[in-house]
């Protein structure tokens, strides 16, 4: 028997359906679905920090697994249906030197290193979901289109456990290194095709229909599951308190949707009794649901968004072939798939939007690495959106601050070479086209020849 079913999230329709179908949009109505939950027969433990007692047994892999951990709160599949391969294993970490940098008190900026997972981001907190739905449905091939995360999160999976064969479709824009190196290192089928990140997702969504092939992508419900978990570690690394923001990249928006739905979840369950603020952060040249937001005045309005504005937005798109185009390339996104369960996620958490710029991006990430364990381009526009924030007075500096570092600094290593080298050809081809003009953060290599005189002027130790 089954504690879960797949539900519309138009308040007109709401249909229901059983975990057991393969759905990426509702048959009646074409909206999102949720997983949703009849949790009067779950034994959702009574506090949260009941959780943690299975940090003692290690040994039980759906204990270990930092998704897993949390099952009764995401119960759509039995312990022996998972899928898991341990991720989630990730840590919240303070950082004071950056909290200084951005002018805030001592111990009230927080960063979640999801870069930590297997795969090196956190896309594997809902690939570890969808994939034990994949087995749950018994799908022998799965697939994703992908900036590169997905991908290479989703060839671990299919890779790690031999469950089944995969494929991903990328575009042929700037897929970092890092990246694809792991997807064909993992064994996928890799495919490129001649366009961005939505030509590829508008493909391998007609070819999933077609074919007996499970799609990956988040607008698979089950993966936006998973990824709930990642605001339960947050919590748990607060010792069970609630900050008062949570600040993430905003690309397709499975994050903040799926961090809104956790806190929606969590306060209906009467397990945590405020919601943080959520500030989803943008970038510049690629920035529809800041444009939305802000500009368009868009919103949740329980369930039935203006689809007019929407629409028209779309259509201009298309019309002007206006493509996202930024260095942050995780976060390089026409159309966000799930633009309206993050306005539902903003409305839940009293949210806020907001636009950084490529500069911005990339002093930030240095940054951070500079003070922390590092992450990738995208990950550097959560303290880009802190940094703006607290100029504008939004965020205080007392206020506890949490930054969600989607993934591993060594993704792209090329970028990070280019800002500190200010090499010629590097910054040609990675830097100047998208108006950085400084690398104010440079810690360049200094070339020097191979003679001690040389090093102890070049140390400055003469
Ligand atoms: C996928 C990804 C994002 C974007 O997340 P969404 O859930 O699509 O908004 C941001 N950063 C990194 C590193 C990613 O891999
Ligand atoms: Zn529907």
């Amino acid at each position: 028997m089954s504690f879960a079913f797949q539900q519309c999230l138009h308040p007109d329709c709401r249909s229901t359906f059983d975990v057991g179908q393969i759905l990426t949009s509702c048959p009646t109505c074409g909206s999102l679905l949720d997983v949703n939950y009849d949790w009067n027969a779950i034994p959702v433990p009574a506090r949260l920090a009941d959780f943690e007692k299975r940090w003692s047994n290690r040994l039980n892999p759906v204990d270990y697994s930092g998704v897993w951990r949390f099952r009764e709160l995401l119960r759509f599949a039995t312990d022996e249906q998972i899928v898991t391969i341990g991720e989630g294993q990730t840590i919240l970490q303070r950082n004071d030197l950056l909290a200084r940098q951005c002018r805030m008190q001592p111990g009230t900026l927080f960063l979640q290193y999801e870069g930590q997972n297997p795969s090196g981001s956190f896309k594997d907190n809902g690939m570890t979901a969808a994939s034990t739905h994949a087995r749950m449905v018994g799908a022998t091939m799965t697939a994703c289109a992908s900036t590169g995360n997905t991908s290479a999160s989703l060839a671990i999976y299919a890779g790690v456990t031999g469950l089944f064969r995969c494929i991903v479709f990328i575009g042929s824009g700037k897929i970092a290194f890092g990246k694809l190196s792991q997807a064909l290192d993992y064994g996928a089928k890799t495919i490129q095709i001649r366009g961005d990140f939505d030509d590829a997702l508008a493909r391998v969504r007609q070819l999933c229909e077609k074919h007996p092939i499970y799609l990956c992508n988040s607008v698979n419900p089950f993966r936006l599951e998973g990824q709930k978990t990642i605001m339960y570690r947050v919590l748990e690394g607060l010792g069970w308190q609630v900050p008062d923001w949570i600040v993430v990249p905003g690309g397709n928006l499975g994050n903040s949707s799926a961090f809104g739905k956790a806190f929606l979840e969590l306060k209906m369950l009467g397990l945590i009794d405020r919601i943080p603020r959520l500030a989803i952060i943008n970038a510049q040249g690629a920035a529809t649901l800041d444009d939305f937001w802000n500009e368009q005045g868009l919103r949740w309005n329980e369930g039935r968004p203006d689809h007019d504005v929407m629409t028209a937005r779309f259509h201009r798109m298309d019309q002007q072939n206006e493509r996202a185009s930024t260095l942050a390339s995780a976060i390089e996104i026409n159309r966000p798939v799930n633009l309206v369960k993050a306005l539902r996620a903003l409305q839940a958490c009293d949210g806020i939007v907001r636009r950084v710029t490529d500069q911005e991006i990339i002093d930030c990430r240095a940054r951070i690495a500079a003070t922390g364990f590092g992450c990738e381009p995208a990950s550097g526009a959560t303290v880009a959106g802190v940094l703006r924030l607290r100029e504008e007075g939004v965020i205080s500096a007392s206020d506890r601050v949490v930054c969600i570092l989607t993934g591993h600094q060594l993704k792209d290593p090329d970028l990070t070479m280019a800002y500190h080298s200010g090499d010629a050809v590097l910054m040609g081809k990675k830097l100047t086209p998208a108006g950085v003009t400084q690398t104010p953060f440079a810690n360049p290599p200094i070339v020097v020849d191979n003679s001690e005189a040389a090093i102890v002027s070049a140390l400055g130790l003469n």
